[in-house]
Order: structure tokens, then sequence, then C-alpha cells
């Protein structure tokens, strides 16, 4: 196992398969143009296959299979099973928005695939037209049974919970998680790039949740107190349901966060909130072993200081991250591009 510079173990890898999403999240791809990365610097299956066994040789026992949209890749399947057959993996999860997932969870589950978390802020079909631009709830849906249906469990349903959006779904949103054997996390609206239009008054915080959780269901009780490396804090409702809350705006829990990403053009970043990256694209084309690539991410790990989200909080006056000219130079700072 190797440790950053506040003890915390490289263990989680979330891999970005696409920077290309189908859906425009206003708190995620608000604008009407976007700058991509170029075709041929993005990952192939084995290039990807061959970064994920390198992070589980240093110790990552959990790797997230993210995008953009990953399911608008043709070869997810062999990517998964790729990924899957790593020695020493003890969980490979895909995040998704779950539009293109029923078609494929069985086929992802016989890859090896061991759960889904799909993104759902609304169970309003003109409020999905006006969040994310789509018209395709009811295909969310689909995947969300499909999951169940292809013997996928521990699926989790992420829910972004903005002011005068959809804060009056907290309650139906756990319901239907509830009706799927699915664990619902409302998470906090965040300032990370891409986020162009965020501001702090948005923000339904972890309070907020919660008591609009205990209003309709009854007080719920915290689950493992002493936390794990999860971000979400997890909760009780009197009749069993779990539940999480993912507070990174207002309680941010860097201290415990074992996370790194790689970009789909293979850039890794140590924090969602990190100005830069290395990039891992460069060795891999330009020949280096395995031995010459794991010994560059362990010394950066080694170095790693990062307490992005904290950082922010401290902040006298925050607003959004990155401006869109930024992000226009520099699509790395997208959030679709570090993988959420
Ligand atoms: S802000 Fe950075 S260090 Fe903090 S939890 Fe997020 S990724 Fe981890």
């Amino acid at each position: 196992m190797i440790l950053d510079r506040h003890a915390r173990p490289l263990g989680t890898l979330r891999l970005s398969v696409t920077d290309r999403c189908n859906l425009r999240c206003r708190y995620c791809m608000p604008e009407d143009e976007y700058v991509w990365l170029p075709s041929e610097s993005i990952l192939s299956q084995g290039e990807l296959v061959r970064l994920a066994r390198i992070f589980v040789g240093l110790g990552a026992r959990e790797v997230r299979v993210t995008g953009g949209e990953p399911l608008l890749r043709a070869d997810l399947e062999a990517i998964v099973l790729g990924i899957a057959g790593v020695e020493g993996l003890a969980d490979l999860a895909l995040t998704t928005n779950g539009v293109l997932l029923a078609d494929r969870a069985e086929a992802l589950a016989r890859a090896g695939l061991h759960r889904v978390t799909i993104s759902l802020d609304t169970l309003r079909p003109e409020r999905a037209r006006a969040l994310s631009r789509t018209t395709r709830l009811e295909d969310v849906l689909r995947g969300l049974r499909a999951t169940q249906k292809a013997g996928l469990s521990g699926t989790k349903i992420n829910a972004v919970v903005m002011r005068g959006v959809n804060e009056d779904e907290i309650g139906d949103l756990l319901e239907l998680g509830r009706g799927h054997g699915a664990e619902v996390r409302f998470i906090e609206y965040m300032d990370v790039g891409g986020a162009t239009r965020w501001s702090l008054a948005d923000v339904v915080s972890r309070e907020e949740i919660l008591s609009a959780i205990a209003n309709r269901f009854g007080t719920p009780a915290r689950v493992d107190p002493h936390g794990s490396l999860a971000p979400a804090e997890r909760f009780r409702l009197p009749d069993g349901t779990v539940f999480g809350v993912v507070a990174s705006t207002t309680a941010p829990f860097c201290g415990s966060c074992d996370r790194s990403r790689v970009t789909a053009d293979g850039v890794w970043l140590t924090c969602l909130y990190a100005e830069q990256g290395q990039s891992l694209r460069a060795p891999l084309r330009e020949g280096a072993s395995d031995e010459t690539l794991a010994e560059l991410i362990r010394l950066r790990w080694t170095a790693r200081a990062d307490r992005g989200a904290e950082e922010r909080l401290r902040l006298p006056a925050r607003e959004a991250l990155v401006p869109i000219s930024r992000l226009r130079a520099d699509p790395h700072r997208e959030m679709h591009t570090r993988g959420g």
C-alpha cells in the first residue's frame, strides 16, 4: 500500500473511458458547445486495462469506470472484461447516466462488472428536459430495472440536489431506490470545473437534505459512525432503508480521500480540483515499462497533499471554479473530462 503525505492510501481509481456525453446536465455541462479531447488521444481498451493493472498492483482495490458517459464506448464490455480480470481488484463499478444501460446491463454483468451507479436527479419528464436536456427519462428507469434483471447487486442512484430545481423530489427518489434495491446518494451541488453557473445559494446542504428526509420518513440514524473511505455518509431510516449524503461542498471529506482520476486521454489527477495532472499516455505510448509507469505513479502519490474541497470551503467568497474561457483553453478542467 502506498500512502500520500496525509497518510491516505491509493485506494480508488476513477478511470474515464470517454469525455463525450449524451446529456447536458446543468451542474456539469451547461454550455451549448464544448472542446473535446482529440480522438487519437483517447486511450485504447488495451491501454486502459494496462493502467488499471498497474494501479491495482500499487494497491488500488476499487476501479470506477466513468466518463463522460462510458456507455458511449462501443467496446465498453471488452474494457470491463479486461479490468475484471486484473488480479487483486476487489470492486469494479460503472458510473453512468443510464440512458443506454438497459440493452447492455446483462453483457456488462457477464463481462465481470460488479455494480452500477446511475445518475438520476429527477423523476419528472419536464424537469429532465430542463435539467439534463433529455427526453429519455424512461430509458434511464429501464436501465435501472435492467441492473436487477442482470443480477447486479449494490446498484446506487446518485442525485445532485439543486435549490429550486429538484429538492422537492428527495423523498420520491428515495422511494424509487427502495423499490429497486438501489441505495440513493444525495450529492451537494459542487463548484467544480464545468459548473459555470454554480452559486452557493443553489446548494442544498447536507442538513437540509437530512431534514427533508426526516420530515417524510422519520429521523435517520447514522450507519458506520466511524466512517469508511467512501465519500458518502450513510444513514438508515426507521424502516431499514439505507441512503447516503455526499456533502462535498459544505462538509468535505478530503481527510480520508483515497481516490484519483485518469482522464480518457490518460492524464492522471490526484484531486478533483487539481489544476494539472500527470500525463500517463505519453510514457505509455513511448514504450515505458510497467515498472517505470508504476514508479511515476508511486512518486506522485507519495508527494500528494491535495485537499481541494477543504480549501474551497475556507474561501471568504465562493463562485464558479473555472471561467468558461479557461475551460475552452483546457478541457482537462471540465468535470465531464475528469470523471465527476
Ligand atoms: S477535493 Fe480532492 S482531496 Fe478532497 S475529496 Fe475531492 S478529490 Fe479528494
